[in-house]
C-alpha cells in the first residue's frame, strides 16, 4: 500500500509523475495546489482566501494548509494509500503531517525528491505558462515561487534526513517515472 510523500521545486515533475502512480496504483493524489485552484474557480470562502498568495507565488499560511489536508486524509479513500504532491512544504507542515500521520495510523513510506536545477526549473515554467495558461507560471510569480523554495521547503530535506530518496528530474518524463518506480517497489 503506497503512502509516498512527493518533494521537489516548482516545474520538477510532481504533478505529472503523481498523476501517473497514482493512477497505476488507484489510490489518490493529494496535491494542495490542485485543491486551491478548484476552490479559487470556484471562488469559495477558501478559494478567496488563498487566491492573493497562490496567484503571487507566495505559500498559503501554515495553518490554512494543515487544515484542508488533515481533513482530505482523514477521508476514507486514503485507506488504500495516497500520494502527496506539495505537502508539506515547511517544517511546521512536516510536524503536523508526522503527527496527523501517526493519529490515523498511515505511516509513509517513502519520500522522493525530484532534483532540478533552477535554470531548467525557469524555462519548463515559462513553457508551461504557454500551454496551461496558470496564473503562476509569469516570470515574477516563477521568481517567487523559486525563492519560497529555497527559503522555506528546501529546509526538509534536512528534517526528512536519510529517509529523502534523490531522484533526478532532468530526464524525459517517461524515465522519470522508471527511476521512481523501480525505487518504490
Ligand atoms: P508548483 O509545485 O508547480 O509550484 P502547486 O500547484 O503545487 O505548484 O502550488 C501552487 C500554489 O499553491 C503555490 O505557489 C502556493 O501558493 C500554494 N501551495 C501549494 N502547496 C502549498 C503548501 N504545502 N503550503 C503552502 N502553500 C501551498
Amino acid at each position: 500500500m503506497p503512502r509516498v510523500i512527493l518533494m521537489g521545486p516548482p516545474g520538477a515533475g510532481k504533478g505529472t509523475q503523481g498523476e501517473i502512480l497514482a493512477s497505476e496504483w488507484q489510490v489518490p493524489k493529494i496535491a494542495p495546489g490542485d485543491i486551491f485552484r478548484a476552490e479559487i474557480k470556484q471562488q469559495s470562502d477558501l478559494g478567496l482566501k488563498v487566491k492573493a498568495y497562490s496567484d503571487s507565488g507566495r505559500l498559503v499560511p501554515d495553518e490554512v494548509v494543515i487544515e484542508v489536508i488533515e481533513a482530505r486524509l482523514r477521508q476514507p479513500d486514503t485507506a488504500s494509500g495516497w500520494i502527496l504532491d506539495g505537502f508539506p512544504r515547511t517544517v511546521a507542515q512536516a510536524e503536523a503531517l508526522d503527527s496527523l500521520l501517526s493519529e490515523i495510523n498511515q505511516p509513509y513510506d517513502s519520500v522522493i525528491n525530484l532534483d532540478v536545477p533552477d535554470q531548467f526549473l525557469i524555462e519548463r515554467l515559462k513553457a508551461r505558462a504557454i500551454e496551461q495558461g496558470r496564473a503562476d507560471d509569469t516570470e515574477e510569480v516563477i521568481a517567487n515561487r523559486l525563492e519560497e523554495y529555497n527559503a522555506k521547503t528546501r529546509p526538509l530535506l534536512e528534517f526528512y534526513g536519510d529517509k529523502v530518496q534523490q531522484i533526478d528530474g532532468k530526464p524525459p518524463m517517461p524515465e522519470v517515472t522508471e527511476a521512481i518506480k523501480k525505487f518504490l517497489t
